[in-house]
């Protein structure tokens, strides 16, 4: 039993381990959502990053620096919709149900982000959306390491 060896059956046990077994809610709101209320939610839900949803497929992600951005740059909190200060698709990184943690936990540090959104694809008039299902965060990738070294 050397090192090497059981460091590999636990590196092949976690590829194993998929996104739907670890995932949390996703929290979402609608790009006509105001900045004010995004930020009320973002601190009633205890969440970092929030998804934004258009006639319900993903349509964008905003997170703490975006609103932190957006007070910097003097937006009308109250006026202004998250959909103009969001991130938008197509630059939002996704994750599927059936895709492993560790391909999250990869594209999460590749791309310097705190949580992706978990969806399924769809075709509605030919054109490809995004249901939203989850989300999977830095979190839910810490838990699942304290989970698997207690265990
Ligand atoms: P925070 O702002 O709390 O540090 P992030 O580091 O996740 O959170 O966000 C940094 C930037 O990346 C923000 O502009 C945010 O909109 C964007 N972002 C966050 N998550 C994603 C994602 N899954 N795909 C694309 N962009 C994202």
């Amino acid at each position: 039993y050397s090192g090497k060896s059981q460091f590999n059956l636990f590196s092949e046990e976690v590829k194993r381990i998929k996104v739907e077994t670890m995932m949390s809610l996703p929290i979402v709101v609608t790009e006509e959502t105001s900045v004010y209320d995004a930020i009320v939610t973002l601190f009633l839900e205890d969440v970092g990053t929030i998804f934004v949803a258009s006639k319900g497929y993903l349509s964008g992600v905003i997170s703490r620096k975006d609103f932190l951005k957006s007070a910097i740059g003097g937006t009308d909190m109250n006026k202004v919709p998250v959909g103009m200060v969001m991130t938008r698709r197509p630059n939002i990184l996704t994750i599927g149900l059936k895709d492993s943690v560790l391909d999250a936990a990869i594209k999460i540090l590749d791309h310097e982000v705190d949580s992706l959104p978990v969806v399924e694809r769809e075709i509605v008039e030919g054109k490809e959306q995004l249901k939203i299902i989850g989300r999977i965060s830095k979190s839910n990738v810490t838990k699942l390491f304290v989970e698997l070294c207690k265990a």
